[in-house]
């Protein structure tokens, strides 16, 4: 087999690279196996790409670190930023590519998968403007001692990301790693291994040299596995389902104790005020819970609605819901794509399985869209009581639940009532309830009068058991950053 094939998709026709991208080299993995990957839009394989094993994941930290202690080292911060730069372009270039590759393995729609990619390449450059602006500072503590602190790489970071987001996911893995001079074993998802290989092509154009970026295709019980509990990964950043967050930390504790950072599930509530503008506060509801077909951490999944607009809403939001888009995720005007894949589509339909069950309303949807490919339709449960599995779990599709509040403390209550804490929305016109209940919600991004506006500038992570750490901002370069405190004697000695 060789390593790159020829690829068509409706809208272009590329090279996919299919090997593992270890020390700058494109290679099988030492079991020799492969896996296929589906095309979610119509079941069949896409294409099989090289697995990697736990010895690939030995060769690939080796070369790592290898790279951290030699040509990284000696590559100025400066130059750091202007490969993250020219990373970023490179992304732009190639953004009908990337798009289509997202949208072949993905399923999500073309239009949406270009903005993923602009926002990467805008993460990318975001992080290439901070590489020559990391530092420490200057401690005055007596006139005897010179205190500076200095922001070191952490080292070796592994790095397992989702399919919901693959290339977003990636730079915001990589490009806060790099700038702060760690180099990177990065696991893709299993379900969406193909945008990860094709961006690796570009690190190389980029002049990011061999071993500073190694990319795996591989699974997360046998690869994933094998970068948590390593005992030369010096970091692990993780985004997935909160069950795999637990599992990563475990392997952390039990192996070299790493730094560890989670970005995990949630089960968000969406507060609407019998004041706030319905159309927008609908608009709003609506894309917080069906971006991405509800593949999205933060998705907007429950949705409290104050009694005095409760059944208008309703009916607004069963009408907005009508006009999205369901089918080809090459077709122009699609919005939402198929799920990402058979076992994701079985999950969602459970849950909807048992809504209908428990006794909540269908107000639209419910059902399978089409008869081949993984699309559900938009779906719509009212009259959820708190107790109900569809209002407690994560259900990661396009699935939402609607429930009635009366006060201002029975919605602060009910939206907190949740072991996740990732996000959480408000829609009101007045502006002491946006933020009073903005304060009270324990959840890390609160939006107001908006959802799901993300950027690379503005942190993003979880309270509870939504994660650990921050990504995203300036705040994430502490994540990628040990302080050394360095203490200089400058007079005599201490003690006569
Ligand atoms: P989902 O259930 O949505 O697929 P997961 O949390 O299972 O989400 O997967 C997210 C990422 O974690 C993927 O790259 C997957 O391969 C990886 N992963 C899954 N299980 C493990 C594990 N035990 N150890 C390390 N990584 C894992």
């Amino acid at each position: 087999m060789s390593l790159t094939t020829k690829i068509e998709t409706p809208s272009v026709t590329y090279e996919q690279p299919i090997g593992l991208y270890i020390d700058g080299q494109w290679v099988k993995g030492k079991e020799g196996k492969t896996f296929e990957t589906i095309n979610p839009t119509n079941e069949k394989p896409i294409v099989a790409v090289h697995e990697a094993g736990p010895d690939d994941v030995d060769i690939a930290v080796s070369a790592a670190r290898k790279a951290l202690n030699g040509v990284w080292a000696d590559t100025l911060p400066s130059a750091r930023g202007r490969m993250l730069t020219k990373l970023a372009d490179l992304f732009d270039e190639h953004i009908d590519t990337l798009a289509a590759i997202e949208s072949l393995d993905n399923g999500k729609a073309l239009s949406m998968a270009k903005a993923d990619v602009a926002a990467s390449s805008a993460c990318l450059r975001y992080y290439g403007g901070w590489a020559d602006k990391i530092h420490g500072k200057v401690i005055d503590t007596d006139p005897e001692t010179l205190n500076y602190t200095r922001h070191e790489p952490i080292g070796v970071c592994g790095q397992i990301i989702p399919w919901n987001f693959p290339l977003a996911m990636w730079s915001w893995k990589i490009g806060p790693a790099l700038a702060t001079g760690n180099t990177v074993v990065l696991k893709t998802a299993e379900q969406t291994p193909l945008s990860g290989l094709y961006a690796a092509t570009l690190c190389e154009k980029a002049g990011i040299p061999a071993g500073v970026v190694n990319i795996l295709s591989g699974f997360g019980k046998t690869a994933g596995a094998a970068i948590a509990s390593h005992m030369d990964v010096d970091k692990v950043a993780f985004t997935g389902s909160t069950a795999v967050g637990r599992t990563i930390l475990q392997a952390a504790a039990k192996s070299n104790l790493k730094k560890v950072t989670l970005e995990l599930g949630g089960k968000s509530p969406n507060i609407v005020f019998n004041d706030a503008n319905i159309e927008d506060a609908i608009s709003w509801v609506n894309f917080g819970i069906f971006f991405n077909h509800g593949q999205c951490c933060c998705a907007g999944s429950r949705i409290y609605v104050q009694e005095g607009i409760y059944d208008e809403f309703i009916e607004k939001f069963k009408a907005r819901t009508a006009k999205n888009v369901v089918g080809d995720p090459f077709a122009k005007d699609t919005f939402q794509g198929p799920q990402v894949s058979q076992l994701q589509y079985d999950r969602i339909m459970a849950y909807i399985k048992a809504g209908k069950d428990a006794g909540a309303k269908v107000e639209t949807g419910g059902e399978r869209h089409g008869d081949k490919g993984y699309f559900i339709q938009p779906t719509i449960f009212s009259g959820v009581s708190d107790d109900m599995k569809i209002m407690q779990e994560e259900i990661f599709g396009p699935v939402c639940s609607i429930s009635k509040f009366k006060t201002e403390d029975e919605a602060i209550k009910a939206g907190n009532e949740t072991t996740y804490g990732l996000a959480a929305a408000v829609h009101t016109t007045d502006l002491n309830t946006a933020i009073r209940v903005s304060n009270k919600l324990k959840a890390g991004t609160v939006w107001v009068n908006n959802y799901n506006l993300i950027s690379y500038q503005v942190p993003f992570g979880g309270f509870k058991e939504s994660g650990i750490g921050r990504e995203l901002g300036k705040y994430a370069l502490a994540n990628y950053t040990q302080v050394k405190s360095v203490r200089m004697r400058l007079g005599s000695a201490l003690f006569g």
